[in-house]
C-alpha cells in the first residue's frame, strides 16, 4: 500500500467537530498504524533531503500539537533538531509571539528566541494546512530568529481554503490534497 492509500484509509472524517459544519480529518487511526505511520514520516521528510538521500535542514518546526508528532521523527528521519511552535504561554524561555486572526477571534503563537540560529534552513512540518494562518505566522517567527524556511511539508493540503496562497512563494509538499 502506498502513502495515499494508507492517508485514505486511516485519516477519518469526523463531521461536526470542533464545531456544527466543519468536517475535521481525524489522524489518530494513521498513527495508531505503525507502517503507515512510517511511511508518512519518510515521504514528510523527503522534503529536506538532497537528490543523494542527505537531510539539507538544520531545523525541523513542527506547530502544537499534532505537528509535534509528525515534526519530531521527521527531524530524526533528517538528522536535524526539533523545535516546537507553541500556543501562548507555554514556553517557559524569552520567545517571540505573533497573533494571527482565526474564524472567530485570535490566536497567539510563541517560539523560543534561542531556537533558531541566524541562516539555520527550517523545514515546517504540520498535519494540515487549511487557511494557511498556522504556516504564515510560523514563517514569520522562525524569520524574527534570523531562520529561513525552506519549504513545508504537511500531510494534508485542505484545497477548499487559500491555504496554498497564503503560504505564497515557500515550496510547499502536501501528501494529499482534498
Ligand atoms: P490553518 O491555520 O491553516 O487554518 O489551520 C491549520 C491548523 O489547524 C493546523 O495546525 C491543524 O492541525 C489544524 N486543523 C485545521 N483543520 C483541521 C482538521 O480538519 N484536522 C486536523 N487534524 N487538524 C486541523
Amino acid at each position: 500500500e502506498g502513502v495515499r492509500a494508507a492517508l485514505e484509509r486511516l485519516v477519518r472524517d469526523v463531521p461536526d467537530f470542533p464545531e456544527p459544519g466543519i468536517v475535521f480529518k481525524d489522524i489518530t487511526p494513521l498513527l495508531a498504524d505503525h507502517k503507515a505511520f512510517s511511511q508518512v514520516v519518510e515521504a514528510l521528510a523527503e522534503m529536506g533531503r538532497d537528490e543523494s538521500g542527505a537531510g539539507v535542514v538544520d531545523k525541523v518546526v513542527g506547530m502544537e500539537a499534532r505537528g509535534f508528532i509528525l515534526a519530531a521523527p521527521v527531524a530524526l528521519a533528517l538528522g536535524a533538531g526539533f523545535v516546537p511552535v507553541r500556543k501562548a504561554g507555554k514556553l517557559p524561555g524569552e520567545t517571540h509571539a505573533v497573533s494571527y486572526a482565526l474564524e472567530y477571534g485570535e490566536a497567539t503563537l510563541e517560539l523560543h528566541r534561542d531556537a533558531v540560529a541566524p541562516g539555520e534552513r527550517v523545514l515546517l512540518v504540520d498535519d494540515v494546512l487549511a487557511t494557511g494562518g498556522t504556516v504564515a505566522a510560523t514563517r514569520q517567527l522562525v524569520e524574527a530568529c534570523g531562520g529561513v524556511v525552506v519549504g513545508v511539508a504537511v500531510l494534508m493540503e485542505l484545497g477548499f481554503l487559500p491555504g496554498r496562497e497564503t503560504v505564497g512563494d515557500l515550496p510547499l509538499h502536501a501528501l494529499m490534497t482534498i
